[in-house]
């Protein structure tokens, strides 16, 4: 029997405003434990939240980004549970009427082409604390920090039919919501974290089926293995005639399987009613005509003009448009060395190669932006060989070196002074009377060694073919 596969998202991001969504407190990560916290978004009694109009605008940026309607009239409701991480035990959320509606983002289909998915509305909430599990002492420990960092629950609809298709759909999620400068989108900070709803169905059925959801994965490669795994366990359910419970189950990435976490709550479970401590939010066409009119130009338009306007391949400017840090490279070093396509190479080329193999994320990249373009020009302008640039630029990769002072500092420039290239390559022919004897004999490739060696001698600093040309003039 053929399956198909069913998945609608639900994202949390959090914001980068400078304060918390109802207090003045710092959304900053970390921090000593309980250090970023205040009256307000620790919960005492008789403290009054004040919304933080950052988060507003943020909110309706994010919306407009995504293709929604903007609710100019929206409210604030409390979501009551009891957990630790949360001192008001509730938590303010908006359900009845969310700031953004009915939008989609258009990703890449796994049968080819692309295709929307459909985001049914995106809300504005506060973020809860953290729980520290103390295995040494044997105790939890509660750190308020991250309580009233304020967040965006994006909800799409269940368009996705695999994980490619899920994965697709986060970059281009993240990507938009980084160009907007809303959120750094650091999943291994939490930044950005993905609920996954997931039911499976047989080919063509009209219903959908029972799903199962998995909080708060927060990778994409851990999306991924819980997307196969927890397709793979239902549909061997369904096969055995049994039927899929619909629960909250978490994955653990390390056994490779899910496991039940609790009963589907739903929204009566948290007796939601209107915040009666925050007016309603009105919101006016000036207003979001002011927003729409400051967007900057988002990725897939970037993408399509770099193709039209530069002439890069697809592949490339997909890549390079899906991360804002990438971007910003990109025009930076294309505007320096006057090229398009040397920039896009070398951040194809050498640039993804050092990301790779240190397992850099684009956004932890730490060298001065100029940096390449400068190498670049150096190169083009024949004043380094290629082996030096890309040498320079590991360096620059790793330490941030700038190249110029140091391709000087440590006399990497391309000799140009044939002279004292050809009293260089002299010496050499004059410390290899064996070599030289056997291309003498008629040993073609003994000139091989020869050149080797004088090229090492040089540094790499002469070019090979002037390096041959002068080797031929000395035997010949
Ligand atoms: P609830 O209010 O119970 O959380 P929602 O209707 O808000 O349910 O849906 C939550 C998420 O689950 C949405 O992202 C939606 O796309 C997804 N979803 C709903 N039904 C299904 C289904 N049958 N299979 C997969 N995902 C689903
Ligand atoms: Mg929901
Ligand atoms: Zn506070």
């Amino acid at each position: 029997m053929d399956y198909e596969v069913v998945i609608g998202l639900e994202v949390h991001t959090e914001l980068s405003t400078k304060t918390k969504i109802f207090c003045g407190c710092t959304t900053e990560f970390g921090g000593e434990p309980n250090t970023h916290v205040c009256e307000i978004c620790s919960g005492m009694p008789g403290t009054l939240p004040v919304v933080n109009k950052s988060v507003i605008e943020y909110a309706i940026r994010t919306g407009l980004a995504t293709n929604c309607k903007i609710t100019q009239y929206n409210k604030f409701d409390r979501k009551n549970y009891f957990y630790p991480d949360l001192p008001k035990a509730y938590q303010v959320s908006q359900l009845y009427l969310p700031i953004c509606q009915n939008g989609f983002v258009e990703i890449n289909a796994s049968e080819g082409g692309k295709k929307k998915v459909r985001i049914h509305e995106i809300h504005m909430e506060e973020d809860a604390g953290k729980l520290v599990h103390d295995d040494f002492e044997d105790c939890t420990l509660v750190d308020y920090n991250r309580c009233g960092v304020p967040l965006l629950e994006i909800v799409s609809e269940p368009d996705m039919s695999s994980a490619d298709e899920v994965i697709d759909y986060l970059e281009k999620l993240k990507a938009i919501l980084q160009y907007i400068g809303v959120s750094d989108c650091k999943m291994q900070e939490g930044s950005l974290r993905a609920d996954v709803n997931l039911s499976v169905r047989k080919k063509g059925a009209n219903e959908y089926g029972t799903r199962t959801e998995m909080k708060n994965i927060n990778s994409f490669k851990a999306i991924k293995r819980a997307i196969e795994g927890e397709t793979e366990r239902q549909i061997d359910l369904l096969e055995s005639g049994e039927k899929v419970v619909q629960e909250t189950r978490r994955w653990d990435d390390s056994k490779g399987e899910s496991y039940a976490m609790r009963s589907k709550e739903d929204a009566q479970d948290y007796k939601y009613f209107p915040e009666p401590d925050i007016p309603p939010i009105e919101i006016s066409d000036e207003k979001i005509e002011q927003i729409k009119n400051a967007l900057p130009e988002l990725p897939e338009k970037k993408k399509q003009r770099y193709m039209e306007e530069m002439n890069l391949p697809e592949y490339d400017t997909g890549i390079i448009t899906n991360s804002i840090h990438l971007v910003r490279l990109f025009e930076r070093t294309a505007e320096i060395c006057g090229n398009p396509k040397d920039a896009a190479n070398w951040i194809m080329g050498e640039l993804m190669k050092m990301l790779n193999d240190t397992q850099t994320l684009p956004e932890d990249m730490k060298f001065n932006q100029d940096s390449l373009g400068k190498i670049i020009v150096m190169l083009n302008e024949n004043k380094i060989s290629r082996n030096t640039a890309k040498k320079v630029f590991e360096k620059v990769f790793s330490e941030d070196v700038e190249p110029e002072k140091y391709v000087k500092e440590n006399n990497l420039e391309v000799m140009t002074d044939t002279g004292a290239i050809k009293g260089i390559i002299e010496k050499v022919v004059a410390d290899n009377p064996k070599s030289v004897e056997e291309y003498k004999s008629g040993k073609e490739k003994a000139i091989q060694f020869l050149i080797g060696q004088s090229m090492r001698a040089l540094k790499g600093q002469a070019p090979a073919q002037e390096v041959t040309k002068i080797l031929h003039e000395i035997l010949d």
